[in-house]
């Protein structure tokens, strides 16, 4: 992957190319941050760079034959770890390599895929993802072979968090690393890295993506005016999965959804009646109906909507809401405090954080609807 083809992070951008012309690049480099931000197609593009022939200035020139190479995720000196579940009919525990192909196809179509789109790409059903003791073996005999084209070998671990307890097997490797060899692991989550190998690499934060370059990526991917990217790169946290997902999904009524729900919230227990308990109850049955991608970025929707709400109350404008929108979170700031704000923010991170891990939806928004209600009228709440 060329360094021009990764989305927006120009800072990061200019800093690895910068690392590697002047021969300070780490010989293990951790990127943390969410996937669709970028990390991954990042290490692609450092390892394009660092194999290629004829370097452009800051970029690859894409037309060696190692970027040939690079581009159909298949050079030699290349190697790549990933969470994988047992393939049926094999009786040895699993390795990345049993998915390569999988990988390949998922990697040309969307770098920025995250673990369950990956799951899901091997068919791992309600599975947990692994990477298995037998992978660390394998990638230490990597490295004890000579490397075949280039002048550095290196291994792109995606996911490390994946690796558990595993990843004792590969500290001696990581701490002193055969000459010419670099790690680059990815991961999400810092917390579940054993500390042994953080205190190995260095770490490195992918932040999320620019507004503005989503956009353009939206613009370039999808045929839409750049209105409709802008509204949808504003609600992704600067993550470019989230962005894909939207663009491709249906005609966006999220904001008519969360006025309903909202209202609901807000009369559940200050005005109760029967009408507006069946309302809500109508309305759990159509968010339950639109599946969990599309759950995912009503939530997500709902969490930008609050964040500017909350900017509303504080400073009495908003950059990003016009019309309908900003005339309903108007209403909604002037009846509610910053906490009240931050509390449903956090009952709504939660709602995401199960529906991700397949919580039943329905429950999970009418039971959540309970405690939003109990918010607007300043009742403790207690979020699990
Ligand atoms: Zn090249």
């Amino acid at each position: 992957m060329l360094f021009t083809k990764v989305i927006g992070q120009w800072q990061l951008k200019t800093k690895m190319a910068e690392m590697i012309l002047s021969g300070r690049f780490p010989h293990a480099l951790m990127l943390a941050g969410p996937t669709g931000n970028g990390g991954l197609p990042l290490a692609l593009a450092v390892a394009q760079y660092l194999h290629c022939e004829n370097r452009q200035g800051n970029d690859s020139c894409g037309a060696c034959p190692s970027c040939l190479k690079h581009q159909k995720f298949i050079h030699p000196d290349l190697y790549f770890s990933f969470p994988v579940v047992k393939p049926e009919k094999k009786r040895e525990p699993p390795v990345s390599t049993d998915y390569i192909k999988e990988w390949r196809a998922a990697l040309s179509q969307n770098p920025y895929l995250n673990y369950y789109d990956w799951m899901q790409r091997i068919e791992a059903e309600n599975r947990q993802g692994n990477i298995t003791a037998d992978e660390c073996r394998q990638i230490i005999h990597h490295f004890s072979l000579k490397t075949f084209e280039a002048a550095y070998k290196i291994q792109i671990i995606w996911l490390a968090e994946f690796l558990g307890n595993e990843g004792n097997i590969l500290l001696k490797l990581i701490e002193e690393p055969p000459p010419n060899t670099i790690f680059i692991l990815l991961v999400e989550n810092l917390e579940p890295v054993l500390n042994t190998i953080i205190s190995r690499t260095q770490i490195v934060k992918v932040p999320p993506i620019e507004d503005n370059d989503l956009a353009q990526a939206l613009l370039q991917n999808f045929e839409m005016d750049s209105t409709a990217a802008q509204k949808i790169a504003r609600i992704c946290d600067g993550n470019f999965d989230t962005a894909m997902i939207i663009a491709a999904g249906e005609e966006n009524v999220n904001d008519k959804l969360l006025h309903q729900w909202l209202a609901c919230c807000y009369h559940l227990k200050q005005k109760p009646s029967e009408a507006n308990t069946q309302t809500l109850l109508e309305w759990t049955e159509t968010i339950a109906k639109v599946g969990r991608e599309n759950q995912k970025i009503f939530l997500k929707y709902a969490l930008f909507f609050l964040r500017e709400c909350s900017l509303l109350v504080q400073t009495g404008h908003s950059e990003k809401l016009d019309g309908d929108e900003l005339k309903f979170a108007r209403g909604l700031s002037a009846k509610l405090q910053p906490e009240q704000f931050e509390a449903i923010t956090g009952i709504l991170n939660r709602i995401h954080y199960h529906i991700e891990r397949n919580a039943n939806p329905k429950i999970q928004f009418l039971s959540n609807s309970f405690k939003i209600a109990s918010v607007f009228i300043n009742e403790p709440v207690r979020v699990d």
